[in-house]
């Protein structure tokens, strides 16, 4: 029998924004009592539905890329694996794309990919231009990795409006366990405080399981989300791929992921967070889940048909063979399931829903 006024009480003191020490966090992390589970979604929907009702919003995911300069270990498309097949699609694909997707009812795109050196700056510039010259009611989210501070600055002057970039762990030496030494942890939260500091919408966040990662290491991603205040958090399960070295490592599991969808709807109340692909793909009801855990977005994929099965980060992905008006059709159909409803709205961050982002 766990002692149900102890844990109850901890979501109570997070609901009212209360800080836990690192002690009662961890046993919010860990306790496996089902009642206590259930708790703890109820008081995140009770909180994403007082600042954002039953509204989920969409993004429509565009994979314009799949080369990428980096190795990170965990990734199916890093630069070291020989058996992918490599594209990147042209601007009028690109901008063919938006078009598809403002007509099905996104109001987002988000331009992901690789860290292709081929999407210049310049070419960058003027890619973002067109597509908010077209559609200047959408919102615009960039996906595209670490890059330098004046570059970002140039995209965002472009009419990029957000970007994501995942910290994957707030731990330096865990950080290291992931990643090339090409790549260092300063230098990715050098990224997040710039482009907080030019402006954008922010997102980052880290995969649940990954390898070598501990309770410890959640904490301190957790911390790390409270004192960065990111706009957007994007977890999801770590999922093995065939052609890395983390091949047989285990996958994430979808309680933990929802466990921490939870805790970060408490902790940060206004959050876009998103139920992502790799949830829906651990378990077939996995974004259902994540929306009944306090997730509020959802990315519908807006690649064309013939490359998704190109941009295999992880093993089993979900979706690669669906048109994009199927894939709507799909997510609109499993959102309403659960009670909550599909919006043609930008999905602002409420911090950014003035005239401030009407570029
Ligand atoms: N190149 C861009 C986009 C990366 S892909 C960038 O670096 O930001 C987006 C996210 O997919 C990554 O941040 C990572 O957290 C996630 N990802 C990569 N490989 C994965 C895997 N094997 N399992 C689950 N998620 C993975």
């Amino acid at each position: 029998m766990i002692d149900q006024a102890y844990y109850c009480g901890l979501v109570d003191k997070l609901r009212e924004k209360r800080d836990l020490s690192d002690e009662e966090l961890r046993d919010v992390l860990l306790c496996e009592d089902g009642e206590f589970a259930a708790y703890l979604q109820t008081a995140a929907r009770e909180v994403r539905e007082l600042h954002y009702g039953k509204e989920v919003y969409l993004r429509g995911l565009i994979e314009f890329t799949n080369y990428c300069r980096n190795n990170c270990f965990y990734c199916g498309i890093r630069n070291g694996n020989p058996n992918v097949e490599r594209y990147r699609l042209s601007e009028e694909q690109i901008l063919s794309c938006c078009d598809q997707g403002y007509d099905l009812g996104f109001r987002t795109f988000v331009l992901q990919g690789g860290e292709d050196p081929y999407f210049t700056d310049e070419i960058m510039v003027s890619l973002i231009r067109k597509i908010k010259e077209n559609h200047p009611d959408c919102a615009l989210t960039l996906s595209i990795g670490e890059r330098e501070k004046e570059s970002y600055r140039k995209m965002f002057e472009a009419g990029a409006d957000r970007y994501l970039l995942r910290h994957e762990t707030a731990d330096k030496a865990h950080y290291e366990m992931l990643h090339p030494k090409a790549l260092s942890f300063e230098h990715r939260m050098q990224c997040l405080h710039d482009l907080h500091d030019i402006g954008y919408q922010v997102g980052c966040g880290m995969m649940v399981g990954s390898p070598m990662q501990t309770t410890e290491h959640l904490l301190k991603d957790l911390r790390f989300l409270q004192d960065f205040k990111p706009e957007m958090v994007g977890i999801g399960p770590f999922i093995p791929h065939h052609d890395t070295k983390f091949k047989d490592e285990p996958a994430g599991t979808v309680e933990m992921t929802i466990r921490l969808l939870s805790i970060i709807r408490l902790l940060l109340p206004e959050v876009l967070l998103p139920a992502t692909t790799a949830l829906g793909t651990i378990d077939p009801m996995g974004r259902e889940k994540g929306i009944l855990a306090g997730a509020n977005v959802v990315m519908p994929n807006l690649s064309p048909t013939d490359v998704r099965g190109k941009y295999l980060l992880y093993d089993n992905k979900i979706c690669t063979g669906d048109e994009a008006a199927e894939c709507i059709r799909c997510m609109t159909a499993r959102v309403e399931k659960v009670g909550y409803k599909v919006v043609k709205s930008r999905g602002d961050h409420v911090r950014f829903t003035s005239e401030q982002t009407c570029k």
